[in-house]
């Protein structure tokens, strides 16, 4: 296909690898806005299609870690797992590429197009549709109260 050159408007194929008249990379030029093109289509497609097992604490709701006592002694604690809100569950969203496990603070910029995987809160988990559950039932959403105190782990009722 024959195509403006971007730099000297001269007509080109769109395979040169640059341009006779001013070398302007074209073919390179041409693949990264097919690529764009793809990503921005992508983007667009996305979509919540239900909910997956949380990767973060594997479908647990809670998280492990170490941290200090008040006697400064290291020890094995845990904390709700704040990307499922303790839910055991996440969002699962898809588009062409496939199918991510999304948390709740990244639903929104997910399904926007302002995050893409890997990033934080969202993991890619494949082409098909992930509908097995370990649990059952998911948790109970647990949300953190107006300016959580982040020492108040593991104490609920
Ligand atoms: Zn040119
Ligand atoms: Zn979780």
């Amino acid at each position: 296909m024959l195509i403006s050159c971007p730099e000297c408007e001269r007509k080109v194929s769109d395979r040169a690898k640059a341009c006779p008249d001013c070398g302007f990379p074209v073919a390179e030029h041409v693949a990264e806005q097919a690529e764009a093109a793809a990503r921005a289509a992508r983007l667009a497609s996305r979509e919540r299609v239900g909910e997956i097992d949380c990767p973060t604490c594997d479908a647990r709701g809670f998280t492990y870690f170490e941290a200090a006592d008040d006697e400064g002694q290291t020890r094995q604690m845990f904390g709700w797992c704040e990307a499922c809100k303790h839910s055991g569950r996440v969002h699962q969203c898809k588009d062409l590429g496939g199918y991510y496990a999304v948390s709740h603070a990244a639903l929104d910029p997910f399904l926007r197009g302002e995050l893409d995987a890997p990033a934080e809160g969202v993991a890619f988990v494949g082409t098909q549709l992930v509908a097995e559950h370990r649990y059952e039932q998911p948790g109970e959403t647990w949300t953190e109260p107006d300016g959580g105190d982040p020492d108040d782990l593991g104490s609920r009722g």
